[in-house]
């Protein structure tokens, strides 16, 4: 039996019914991670069974997942990507690591990403760049390149990934995963490596919606070692995943469906508004007339912070000198330094703050017409090894419809939605919601999963 190609609440049941062992299913991960691994290059350290709570009941019991390399572990290796940190062994374990051990999961390994965040290929990890597993020619998105691919190459049954400004959401477009980014504080980012602690948000990379959603439901909520954490009350994501929200209005952004999208992705939006529609979904088209600014925005505000939080990271400290940092790290502690600087803060900066909030204010207007946002993704399906990577504003462009979510604090889901026609490569939608409304995305990325003839069972083996 593929155990890989089980949702987490089919691989559970046949853990309670003591069907399968917790060491046996394991061994079945790891026995995929010593396969395929050597190719994909998802996984950067594998670890040994851990002894976890042996309480069949738990939600997680005998889940094996991988996180992340951001994120700490006690104990256990944890680079960010960057040979900076190659030995780095922490003596803390982060906050959504220690809620997921808690639950009975299990972790399998440390998950390959640009180093510290900065990407959107992985092809800027200091430990080599993640293969698509669709297609190995192919780069598998970033920076949590080696989260998304693990997860659809049956490497693990889950992953928590980290998106700053869509990396979470533009690998699992390239891969086929459902991946979410969260309303910023809905999960705490205590011991996750920063690299714009302002736009930083940890969540869930999973097969299948529901998967997402058992996942979120274990990892959100406050954390009084995170003050930016959330204080209300966490709704039960799975009990109302099946409900489905009368009247719905679905807004079409028109900014996200100009030139810059490619026809083969058009296609598949275009098919996806098609199944919603059969649904009674109506659909209006709004205007974020904002959205051309984002991405300059977002490289000042992400740089200026990532300048400040690798200044830690000095030889005073970890003994290395600047040279140790990778050339897309450089660049942009050198960006951050210089719009920090006196005289042109105000400048830049300044004028990025605002443009943030302006963004902001956007959406909140949009969000008074309609209940969500449908858009692509990403541009384009993934692209190929070496084909942006020294072309670093092609490469910031692949962000351009993640990138206002993340300025906004919004939550937005990823959702596979199918292949295509010319490279038969992944592509995927998102849909975006105000702040904290992951319970209605989720439900609704649920009825589109359903109608289509639920989650994908794809695999690299
Ligand atoms: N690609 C974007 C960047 O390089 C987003 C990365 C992320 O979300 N960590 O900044």
């Amino acid at each position: 039996m593929k155990l890989h190609h089980l949702s987490i609440a089919q691989l559970r049941m046949m853990l309670l019914k003591k069907q399968i062992s917790k060491k046996e299913v394991f061994k079945y991960f790891q026995s995929r991670i010593q396969k395929l691994n050597p190719t994909v290059n998802a996984i950067l350290t594998e670890t040994e069974e851990t002894e976890t709570m042996d309480d069949v009941t738990l939600p997680l019991y005998g889940i094996p997942f991988s996180m992340k390399d951001t994120y700490l572990t006690k104990g256990i290796r944890t680079t960010a990507g960057s040979r900076i940190l190659k030995d780095y062994i922490p003596q803390y374990d982060a906050t959504v690591y220690t809620k997921l051990k808690n639950s009975g999961a299990i972790l399998i390994g440390k998950s390959n990403c640009d180093a510290w965040g900065h990407g959107s290929s992985t092809e800027n990890s200091d430990f080599g760049p993640v293969k698509n597993p669709w297609n190995n020619a192919y780069v598998a998105g970033g920076s949590s390149g080696g989260s998304a691919a693990s997860v659809i190459s049956g490497m693990s049954m889950f992953d928590i990934g980290e998106d700053t400004g869509g990396s979470i959401r533009l690998p699992s477009s390239f891969c086929s995963t459902v991946g979410l980014k969260v309303s910023y504080g809905l999960t705490s980012r205590y011991g996750c490596i920063a690299y714009a602690s302002s736009l930083d948000t940890v969540g869930p990379i999973g097969k299948s919606v529901e998967d997402v959603a058992i996942i979120l439901e274990i990892i959100a909520g406050n954390d009084l070692l995170d003050a930016t954490s959330v204080r209300h009350k966490i709704p039960k994501y799975t009990r109302t995943l099946r409900d489905k929200k009368n009247g719905l209005v679905i807004g079409l952004p028109k900014e996200y469906f100009k030139n810059s999208l490619t026809p083969s992705v058009a296609k598949k939006i275009q098919e996806t508004i098609a199944v919603y529609k059969e649904m009674g979904i109506a659909f209006k088209e709004v205007s974020l007339s904002l959205t051309d600014y984002a991405i300059a925005a977002y490289y000042l505000l992400a740089t200026s912070e990532a300048s400040s939080n690798l200044a830690r990271y000095d030889s005073v400290r970890f003994g290395n000198d600047r040279s140790v940092f990778g050339e897309e790290a450089k660049r942009r502690m050198m960006l951050g330094a210089f719009t920090l600087s006196a005289g042109y803060y105000d400048a830049y900066y300044i004028k990025a703050t605002k443009i943030r909030s302006l963004i902001k204010q956007e959406f909140d207007t949009v969000f008074k017409e309609v209940d969500l946002l449908l858009a692509p993704t990403s541009p384009t399906p993934a692209f190929k090894l070496g084909e942006k990577i020294n072309d670093p504003l092609q490469m910031y462009l692949s962000d351009i419809f993640t990138i206002p979510t993340n300025i906004a604090g919004i939550p937005a889901l990823s959702v596979p939605c199918g292949l295509s026609e010319d490279t038969k490569l992944p592509v995927g939608f998102q849909l975006l919601g105000p702040a904290f409304s992951e319970e209605l995305i989720l439900q609704t990325a649920y009825r589109y999963e359903n109608a289509v003839g639920g989650f994908l069972k794809f695999n690299a083996a």
